[in-house]
């Protein structure tokens, strides 16, 4: 046996790393619904609960009650705009909680498999909204 993983595990996590983005539950099912061998909703459930005990994925629980889930190696944080419910992933590589993360790690013994850190706001567009009622008008 080369993993102790479950099929139905490793199939999951081929996605969520083909897909690269954050996928939810029922997206992972519709995309492989498409392939040979397809896994029922709750075995994709089922999998990518034990891929989150396991630390390999993380759970992203957004305002309207879904729930995305990608790897725990990406470590990707949001900027989530509280009026249209927007999120855009920051692409700074260079996370300052990584740092405590291992401090943390270090002096409390908790083995920590990922954090997060969401940045709630306004977005540009809704920014404009709030600030301009009236539409531009562009001159030139
Ligand atoms: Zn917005
Ligand atoms: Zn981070």
């Amino acid at each position: 046996m080369k993993s102790r993983r479950p099929r139905s595990q490793d199939k999951v996590l081929k996605l969520l790393k083909q897909q690269n983005s954050e996928l939810s539950a029922q997206q992972v099912y519709m995309q492989l619904r498409g392939t040979d061998h397809p896994l029922g909703l709750a075995t994709v459930y089922r999998a990518l609960e034990g891929l989150k005990l396991s630390g390999t994925v993380q759970a992203r629980l957004l305002a309207n009650g879904e729930t995305l889930y990608s790897l725990t190696q990406a470590d990707r944080h949001h900027l989530t705009c509280v009026q249209c419910g927007n999120s855009i992933a920051l692409q700074d590589e260079e996370c300052p909680v990584h740092a405590l993360e291992q401090q943390l790690q270090r002096s409390s013994q908790f083995q920590i498999y990922y954090h997060t850190l969401e940045f709630f706001g306004l977005c540009v567009p809704c920014q404009k909204q709030q600030n301009e009622p009236q539409p531009k008008a562009k001159m030139t």
